[in-house]
């Protein structure tokens, strides 16, 4: 299978994408193909990256805002995550691909429960995922075990599934929800199978005190004392750091992903310290985080947060640029999961999108990536290509309504079963 995309404008010129199987083969000449994609309106982009997401959180999404975060856990999300049925998280997980399809994101860093329900999700979708169950132990060893057993034999369910675009991850969840032996114990399985590690990292300054008080360091530093830095962690957040400790991810090779809207939703009470990391050579890239937390998965919206918080909170507009926030949301974040992908070159994995530049948002058009950033939504996206699969075409994918309708019904009858 074979498709080309003529006459679209890639860095600034106009061109011609050749896709075979799945990869992007040749730039340039017009060649015969299987499928033609015409490109005269559009530019075409690397699919975005988002690095940390709870997919099947869609369910909740507008269920409860405006409120405290351990009182929104605590009276909202988790009496109904304790209702959750399998199938829910599969719908839950299809909605949110499709959401991402709908807004250009081709692939995505989820941490949730039931990783065989998201598996077969993103494997219908046709997007790309490194998906992790969540590991909470909340400090019982001898539930520990059995929890870390269920963990990696749900991983093994999934590598026998052996689709190419989903990669398994571990996803112990917190330094305030994990045992250290349970984290050293994940550590030693990443490095044995090279597996990513999802994590959380410092999302609130409540956690850096907690973490102090119980164990007489920062989190980076206890993290780095158990062993438990590296190159195959993903830390999501990492707002409240020192300067030692950005220096011990930076030494580490940890990769750190920033979630501007949850973070500014949740009211974390500070922001990610961009100008320090960068300097460090930390990959920073971006993520939505969950939908009830955001309440969108739209790395457009995403990219134009993580823009202005860094602005607004060091009070310099030449901060976080818009060059360097479309490069977090495509390369860095490709770079960060390990994926061929996240630029338009050959040898590169098709995961493409074009965007119509017919849109208000693009004009004038004196700066494509200004406008990308600043000025459209996820709705300026009316193609995408992932895998060397066109998901979406003329702003339509496949099978889109029965997802919406199954997913609101799934939502609902939760919440239903919540107040039973
Ligand atoms: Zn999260």
């Amino acid at each position: 299978m074979s498709i080309l995309i003529e006459n679209v404008l890639h860095e600034g010129d106009r061109t011609n994408i050749y896709v075979e199987g799945n990869k992007i083969t040749d730039i340039g000449p017009k060649v015969e193909a299987d499928q033609i994609i015409d490109g005269s309106n559009h530019a075409v982009l690397p699919g975005l990256v988002n690095t940390h997401t709870h997919a099947a959180m869609t369910l909740f999404r507008g269920y409860a805002d405006d409120m405290l975060l351990q009182e929104w856990l605590r009276d909202k999300i988790r009496p109904l995550e304790s209702k959750f049925v399998p199938e829910d998280i599969y719908w839950g997980t299809r909605l949110a691909c499709l959401e991402m399809i709908r807004s250009g994101t081709t692939c995505f860093n989820d941490m949730y429960f039931h990783l065989d329900q998201q598996a077969k999700a993103v494997e219908e979708s046709g997007i790309r995922g490194v998906l992790s169950e969540g590991f909470v132990d909340f400090f019982q060893p001898d539930l520990s075990e059995e929890l870390l057993k269920q963990s990696t034999d749900i991983i093994r369910k999934v590598q026998i599934m052996g689709c190419d675009r989903i990669t398994p991850a571990l996803g112990p969840h917190a330094i305030y929800t994990v045992t250290e032996s349970s984290l050293r114990r994940f550590k030693e399985i990443s490095d044995e199978e090279g597996l990513l590690i999802h994590f959380h990292l410092s999302e609130t300054q409540e956690e850096v005190e907690n973490c102090r008080k119980a164990h007489g360091k920062s989190p980076v530093g206890y993290l780095k004392d158990i062993g438990f830095l590296g190159s195959n962690l993903i830390a999501a957040h990492s707002v409240w750091l020192d300067e030692s400790e950005i220096a011990m991810l930076a030494d580490a090779h940890v990769k750190v992903s920033h979630n501007p809207v949850s973070n500014m939703k949740l009211a974390v009470g500070g922001a990610l310290p961009y100008k320090e990391m960068r300097q460090a050579g930390i990959n920073v890239s971006l993520g939505t985080d969950g939908t009830a937390s955001n309440n969108n998965l739209d790395m457009f919206e995403s990219m134009k947060f993580a823009a202005l918080l860094q602005k607004f909170s060091t009070n310099d507009p030449t901060v976080l640029p818009a060059g360097d926030v479309l490069e977090m949301t495509t390369a860095k974040g490709a770079e960060a999961l390990g994926i061929d992908a996240g630029v338009v070159k050959v040898g590169k994995l098709a995961d493409l999108i074009l965007v119509d530049l017919r849109s208000p948002a693009f004009n004038p058009n004196h700066d494509l990536t200004s406008n990308l950033v600043y000025s459209a939504n996820g709705s300026c996206v009316d193609t995408v290509i992932c895998d060397g699969k066109v998901l979406m075409r003329d702003g339509h994918v496949e099978g889109e309504e029965e997802v919406i309708e199954r997913a609101a019904g799934a939502a609902q009858d939760l919440v239903r079963r919540g107040q039973e």
